[in-house]
């Protein structure tokens, strides 16, 4: 198994008699004895440049849930790190008579600089998200490298945080009795924080509120259609990778005794993003490899090249640049991405025995909604009518799909049937007329409401994450059927209703036939167990209607056969079953059903047999083919 973000979770290992550790769990215990020696028998300058590296792969680690996870480039890390920085340094330096009365008992105090530097971190870091997140594209980076400079600036031209000259004379660092004044004993600190905030992060990255951040990168919209408030994720990651920054600026403070604006410039959220991308983008350890590689490199580099270039000057930063593109050409992973994907290769794991359905313990089942009754109308469309400039691209459409019936809806390229869809899942919104789900209209909602209410769906084009295992892609299904948050999974406080949701993840793979591929990346699949896979996610949210795009499109014959299979157990137990399809066979011996359509409009409707002969269905339709 790899190590980092991508690594299976452990809630989904065996976990019968003797507990397993983790590939992450192995590294710490390997770590630990490591770290507790190394200052005793390091000189204290390697002791010194060890505790720059624990600071920097501390912002490194937020930056990689930000950026490598979550998909969102920031150049402003550093900045971050100077926000706190500096408000660690002026309550350390500022004397009591200064202060407003009340606050008075902040000055000096190493606690209050760090409360205040995080508290102002998290306010600041929460305005520029709530502008800056819903930015796309480039107009993310562009936002960060806006307000990275805007903040480098705001240190440097404040008169009482001592202008471009800083802030010098911080004491040395004395919490609860001891006193931090040794680089020796910084340097615990420091890498006990850090290693508390990797720790945090992979608990984080292996539960609910963590799949929801993994699943930025697969598209907003299949995400939202399972429920998953995509801002909120977005701003969480923010909200995390700024709250390491905070702390990395305290310790900073601390470390150096002296703050000037220099060490959080452009330039330096630039060095935090290379040392992301040379540790690995999503490697939770890849943090700490880039902050050594970027550190060490750097040194090396500052003391080689003069002497072979017999001239001084900063030769590191051009050979630098050229490494860093060799790096990324030669190692797109970066290092702990290269490292988890060799490893993975020398185990050589037979799938099949990796996966049995049976290696996940059992945890009580989620409790479920009241479900129609069967034969109860659970989605009517009345009059939709949706016009796009002058072209009425649906008109007039009415249909009622019950509980325990399969409904499709037939019709050439160009029919309107994806952009019905589309309004019946809230992605798009009729024109006139009116959409109703178990009685109530539901045009103008969101898809994430409707998540909520018991509509779920799969996608013409499948939508999942590659990378990440079958189990956690269908575990997105069930995000609004657990609560618990950031704080709970950082700290492991979520185990059980963890278990529930994967519980029920795998119930529903073992329900359609996918219980032998639990942990098998969900990129491995062939296109039409993917397909049965997205079904397996939609079914995970408890819904009582299936929506479903085009889902034999691509298959191959048996593929399709267990696809009627599974379509038709649904029925029988009472799902309310929608599916827009192409493919006539397919539609014919399954559905109750039929709907056809052509240039927006009905053209026949009834049970396959009668529609199988329609003359106006073969003209519009089987004419067009054969
Ligand atoms: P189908 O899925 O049956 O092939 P669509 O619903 O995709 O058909 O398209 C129906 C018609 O509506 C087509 O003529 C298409 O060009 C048009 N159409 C679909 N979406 C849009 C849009 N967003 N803007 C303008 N025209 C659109
Ligand atoms: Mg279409």
């Amino acid at each position: 198994m790899k190590p980092g973000v991508l690594s299976k979770s452990p809630a989904a290992r065996p976990a019968p008699s003797m507990p397993r550790l983790s590939p992450s769990g192995w590294i710490l215990l390997a770590l630990l004895p490591v770290l507790a020696v190394a200052p005793l028998l390091l000189p204290t300058y390697q002791v010194t440049l060890a505790n720059n590296i624990g600071i920097f792969a501390l912002a490194t680690l937020g930056l990689v849930l930000l950026t490598g996870v979550a998909g969102m480039t920031s150049f402003g890390q550093a900045a971050f790190i100077g926000v706190s920085a500096y408000a660690a340094a002026y309550l350390a330096t500022v004397s009591a008579a200064d202060l407003p009365g009340p606050l008075a008992w902040m000055a000096g105090s190493p606690l209050a600089g760090l409360a205040v530097g995080l508290v102002l971190t998290l306010v600041i870091a929460t305005v520029l998200g709530a502008v800056t997140l819903r930015l796309s594209g480039h107009y993310l980076p562009l936002g960060t490298i806006a307000w990275g400079l805007s903040l480098f600036y705001l240190f440097g031209n404040l008169e009482f945080l001592g202008g471009h000259t800083g802030l010098s004379g911080i004491p040395a660092l004395n919490l609860f009795g001891i006193a931090f004044d040794k680089a020796e004993a910084l340097f615990y600190l420091i890498w006990a924080v850090l290693l508390l905030a990797v720790v945090a992060t992979l608990n984080l990255l292996d539960s609910r509120v963590g799949r929801a951040i993994r699943a930025l990168r697969g598209g907003q919209r299949m995400s939202e259609s399972m429920g998953v408030d995509s801002f909120r994720a977005k701003m969480t990651a923010f909200l995390v990778a700024a709250l390491y920054a905070g702390l990395a600026g305290w310790l900073y403070a601390y470390t150096q005794r002296f703050v000037s604006p220099a060490p959080f410039s452009l330039q330096a959220g630039i060095d935090f993003l290379f040392m992301a991308l040379i540790g690995g983008v999503g490697q939770v350890w890849g943090a700490v490899i880039g902050a050594a590689g970027v550190t060490f490199a750097k040194q090396w580099l500052q003391d080689l090249l003069p002497h072979l270039l017999g001239r001084t000057g900063n030769f590191e930063a051009i050979v630098f640049g050229l490494l860093i593109v060799l790096l990324m050409q030669r190692l797109p992973g970066g290092i702990a991405g290269w490292i988890a994907k060799t490893s993975e290769r020398r185990r050589h794991r037979p799938a099949a025995l990796e996966s049995a359905a049976s290696d996940l313990p059992d945890a009580a089942p989620l409790p479920r909604r009241a479900m129609p009754q069967k034969g109860e109308a659970v989605l009517e469309a009345k009059g939709v009518t949706r016009r796009f400039g002058g072209l009425v691209a649906n008109r007039d459409i009415s249909f009622t799909v019950r509980a325990g019936e399969i409904l499709a809806v037939i019709g050439p390229n160009g029919a309107g049937k994806s952009t019905l869809f589309n309004q019946l899942s809230c992605v798009d919104h009729p024109t006139s007329g009116e959409i109703l789900f178990r009685g109530e209209r539901i045009d103008g909602r969101t898809a994430r409401a409707m998540a909520g209410a018991g509509l779920s769906r799969s996608f013409q084009h499948v939508k999942l994450l590659p990378t990440m295992s079958v189990l956690e892609n269908v575990a997105i299904g069930a995000h609004l059927r657990g609560s618990k948050g950031v704080a709970a999974a950082a700290l492991r406080l979520d185990r059980a209703e963890e278990a529930q949701l994967l519980a029920e993840a795998r119930r529903q793979l073992v329900r359609v036939g996918l219980g032998q591929h639990l942990h098998a990346e969900a990129g491995s699949l062939a296109l039409g167990q993917q397909r049965i896979l997205e079904i397996a996610r939609a079914l995970c949210a408890d819904p009582c209607l299936l929506l479903l795009d085009e889902p034999a499109a691509g298959l191959r014959f048996l593929e399709k056969q267990a696809l009627a299979e599974l379509l038709g157990k649904l029925r029988s137990e009472g799902m309310a079953i929608l599916l827009v399809e192409h493919d006539m066979d397919f539609v014919m011996g399954l559905v109750d059903r039929v709907y056809v359509m052509e240039f927006g409009e009905r053209i026949a409707e009834g049970p396959p047999e009668t529609i199988q002969t329609n003359p106006a269905v073969l003209e519009a339709y089987l004419g067009g083919i054969e």
